[in-house]
């Protein structure tokens, strides 16, 4: 049986289609196999803050993470500007900068040190006292310490952005083939060979890229194990006549993020292992009252949307991303909360690395070695 494709994806998030668009445009012929239709997962669940900024001070200690979050932010200007122009679609990129609001001394000397090492290496980094961030955000109405203002950090629609990036690719040639799950990966003699769908269908490839998100781990009859699991989170989604907030304003648990169609996302729930992506009471409590810590503005109003995302989270936090002990197996998962962010970067990265075997950016800490 002949290859249906140079490359073939399994998955159409973020990760999958940013793939298929830069194989695409680089003249493969790509296939991406999609359980139910583009963007049906996290993809679509997530805020859209592109804060690498953000969570490099308040989460992630690791360089070489780091490093990838600030490489992938810088291309998004570009990115953006490409895929709207060859999607026809409006990604509501904002370069609004994104506030991180701070209680009390504790919190803030935790953040300190990296706080320090930012502005050292010229990433901008302003500290406002609370009545400056009122002047700003008039919608933070609660005594807090002050803010730390990521102008850099901007945000974007993530439905749009995924649509976008699968629209670009088909442009370029890459087909979709939806409500087709990939039961098995087929393997002979240590090389993949194609994937068999629950359809029985057999499509055969000599390169497969897994980008499945929360769903990474699907084929048990691998020689390996992909420690991916979900990590539920939960958004509220409100209208307003006229927004409570210019950029978005996060805070150690909460956040909210002004939307396009004067919509306030408000988010979220961290929850560990939760399979299933329903909407649960409690979690809207849990997020009502961490907003609540900064803002009134949501007194007395009705949500009207809840939703919930399995987001792919590792054992360490960080990605895998990569080769696998299979010849032509790829993995591209497990990015947690930064997959929006990770994308461009992401998708410049796997290129390289089926085109060239090699990449600009060194994959070694993302490696599923390190799991194996
Ligand atoms: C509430 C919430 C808020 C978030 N906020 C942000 C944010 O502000 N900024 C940010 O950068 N990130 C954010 N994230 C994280 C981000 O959404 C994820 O990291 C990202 O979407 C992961 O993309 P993905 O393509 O790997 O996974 P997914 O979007 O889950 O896509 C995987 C796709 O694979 C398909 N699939 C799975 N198994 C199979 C199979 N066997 N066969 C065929 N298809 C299959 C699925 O149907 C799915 O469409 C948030 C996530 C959540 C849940």
């Amino acid at each position: 049986m002949k290859p249906v494709s140079d490359v073939l994806i399994i998955g159409a998030g973020i990760i999958g289609c940013s793939i298929a668009y830069e194989l695409a445009r680089a003249g493969r012929s790509v296939l991406v196999i999609e359980k139910t239709r583009v963007g049906a997962e996290a993809s679509s669940a997530a805020a859209g803050m592109i804060s690498a900024q953000l969570s490099h001070a308040t989460e992630h200690p690791t360089p070489s993470f780091f490093h990838l979050q600030i490489e992938s932010r810088a291309l998004f200007p570009k990115v953006v500007t490409e895929l709207e122009k060859e999607s026809g679609l409006v990604v509501d990129f904002k370069q609004n900068g994104i506030f991180y609001l701070l209680f009390s001394k504790k919190e803030m000397s935790a953040m300190q040190s990296r706080i320090q090492w930012q502005k050292k290496h010229s990433l901008p980094v302003e500290w406002l006292t609370a009545s400056q961030l009122r002047q700003r955000e008039p919608g933070v109405d609660q005594p807090l310490l002050g803010a730390f203002y990521f102008p850099k950090d901007p945000q974007v629609d993530n439905v749009q952005l995924t649509l976008a990036y699968a629209e670009a690719a088909k442009k370029y040639g890459a087909q979709f083939l939806l409500e087709h799950t990939v039961k098995r990966i087929l393997v002979e003699k240590g090389s993949v060979k194609g994937v068999q769908t629950s359809a029985g269908r057999v499509c055969r490839s000599p390169v497969i890229i897994n980008a499945c998100g929360s769903g990474a781990g699907f084929d048990k009859n691998l020689p390996f194990r992909i420690p991916v699991f979900p990590v539920r989170g939960q958004i509220l989604t409100y209208h307003f006549r006229k927004l409570p907030f210019q950029s978005p304003v996060a805070t150690s648990s909460g956040y909210c993020v002004p939307r396009e169609r004067n919509r306030l996302l408000v988010g979220t729930t961290v929850e560990f292992h939760r399979y299933h992506k329903n909407a649960t009471v409690s979690g809207m409590r849990e997020i009502l009252s961490d907003v609540s810590r900064f803002t009134s503005c949501l007194t007395g109003l009705t949500p009207y949307e809840q939703w919930a995302g399995l987001r792919p989270c590792t054992p360490d936090h960080l990605p895998i991303l990569g080769k696998t002990p299979i010849q032509g197996l790829y993995i591209a998962g497990g990015h947690f909360r930064d997959g929006i962010l990770l994308a461009p970067i992401t998708a410049k990265l796997m290129t390289e690395l089926v085109l060239k075997g090699k990449t600009s950016i060194s994959l070694k800490p993302f490696s599923l070695e390190r799991f194996l």
